[in-house]
């Protein structure tokens, strides 16, 4: 990546410039350059470039200066497909900006180009030249394009259960991920108990649409069959450790498979996919990858009143499926927080894998209540689930049981309880659960509460009675 910086006037100007993932330098070819400083660009931060910004003063007439730095992996290419993305080239609004970006021999006119408003496409050096005049939208220029007459040339890893394939020019990215299986397997199977077999993994080249949505990995799930784990090659530039965690996460799902767990449960399947690759990854020391994704879902996690919505997930969910991710992967946090971490999904996996196919919430339910030792459906209603209509009554008898046991000073407590249970029975045999549980919520609350409910309307009863013996008090003497 070259950067040719020219003006006639001096001045000051900024752009932005790799921090970290490889390293640039800065000539001037002609005239001056001092001032040089570098900062966080604002008002976005972004973790692999920072601004520099500098001032110049021409000599002879003119200022020159050429940047210059390494970008690996800018195209991806798996013949006759390849994909370019560039670094982030944002600039000053005051100058002018140009890009241009040949394409590798072999590439055809025929191009798509994403990120600029006017671009031209013409021949420089034998080779195809995408030229675009900024400002470049959201600082990338994407460009799909095509190597007509070329084939793939594609290579084969296979070590133990897992083989990988990819265009041989990333073998070294499919080395990377064969070693992390083979690394991880172990603590894999101490979690699951089951094994695994052939699994086939696929390195490949994204389109546009691929990265807008964030997609770092699929795994197909047609005939009732899971198929191969396919990794986007476009995660091979992000920070270290991505990869292997999206590679983690995918192989996740066909333990998940293993175990007996339906592809269909997707809140099941996403959830714990997040959760076990973020807590397996942090001990296989992914840190820094694996942190910046708990702290991506643990923040929207944190925006969301309910997590019921994503029992209603489905293969074919429009819109932003970050909420989605966020709180399936919250649901298994919190229950390993609370119930013995790895350990209760390994207890888990035992019931899932006895009864399996499982494909309903309501074993989801009993499996991960069998393994925590404890009924979590009350749990999972604080949380918004629909929980079967069956356990509604169950549950109105625990409460039951609860206002049975309050001491009974506790009388106002008890008598308002009593009546709300009322209600949350004649709902529940109403067929109305969702309005049964929100009484029976409030019920529940009233009995855990009862002494200080109790007490608070004692306190008010001795209010009101002191305040009207006050004002007999005033009458009679105003009558005197
Ligand atoms: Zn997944």
């Amino acid at each position: 990546m070259t950067i040719a910086f020219t003006s006639t006037q001096p001045g000051s100007t900024w752009l932005l410039v790799p921090r970290g993932f490889t390293t640039w330098s800065l000539k001037p070819v002609r005239g001056e350059v001092f001032n040089e400083v570098l900062s966080e660009a604002t008002p976005i931060k972004f973790t692999f470039y920072q601004n520099l910004s500098f001032s110049y003063s021409p000599l002879e007439g003119g200022v020159e200066v050429a940047i210059e730095y390494r970008a690996p992996h800018a195209a991806l290419i798996e013949e006759p497909r390849g994909f370019f993305y560039s670094t982030q080239v944002s600039a000053s609004r005051l100058d002018d900006v140009r890009l241009e970006v040949k394409l590798p021999p072999g590439s055809g006119g025929d191009v798509r180009v994403y990120g600029a408003e006017g671009y031209e496409v013409g021949w420089a050096d034998g080779r195809v030249q995408v030229t675009a005049e900024g400002p470049i939208e959201g600082g990338r220029l994407i460009i799909e394009f095509e190597l007509p007459s070329k084939r793939a040339r594609l290579m084969e890893l296979e070590d133990g259960c897992f083989k990988v394939k990819a265009p041989s020019r990333y073998e070294a990215a499919a080395r990377r991920v064969l070693e992390f299986y083979v690394e991880i397997y172990p603590s894999l199977r101490d979690v699951f108990n089951v094994e695994l077999e052939g699994v086939e993994v696929r390195l490949y080249v994204p389109s546009v649409e691929d990265v807008a949505r964030g997609v770092g990995g699929f795994i197909p799930f047609t005939g009732g069959k899971l198929g191969d784990v396919n990794l986007n090659l476009f995660y091979v530039r992000a920070a270290e450790g991505t990869v292997e965690l999206i590679a983690l996460h995918e192989l996740v799902h066909h333990l998940l498979w293993r175990a007996g767990i339906q592809p269909s449960l997707l809140w099941v399947h996403e959830g714990l996919a997040e959760y076990l690759s973020i807590e397996l990854g942090k001990q296989a020391g992914l840190g820094e990858a694996a942190s910046s994704r708990e702290r991506t879902l643990d923040s929207v996690a944190s925006q969301l009143r309910s997590f019921g919505f994503i029992q209603g997930w489905s293969f074919n969910q429009p819109g932003d499926l970050t909420p989605y991710y966020a709180a399936s992967y919250a649901v298994f946090k919190r229950l390993a927080d609370g119930y013995g971490g790895l350990r209760l999904y390994s207890a888990f996996f035992n019931y899932t894998y006895a009864r399996a196919p499982i494909d309903s919430d309501e074993e989801v339910l009993e499996c991960l209540s069998l393994a925590a030792g404890v009924d979590l459906r009350p749990l999972f209603a604080e949380w918004g689930f629909k929980v079967a209509g069956g356990y509604t009554t169950e549950w109105l008898s625990s409460i039951e049981e609860g206002l049975a046991r309050l001491p009974s000073w506790c009388q106002p407590a008890r008598l308002l309880a009593s009546l709300t249970l009322r209600v949350a029975r004649a709902l529940a045999n109403a067929g109305l659960h969702d309005e049964a549980l929100a009484a029976a919520r409030v019920a529940g609350g009233l009995v855990a509460g009862g002494e200080v409910v109790s007490l608070l309307i004692y306190a008010t009863l001795a209010a009101a009675l002191a305040l009207s013996f006050m004002q007999l008090r005033r009458e009679k003497a105003l009558a005197a």
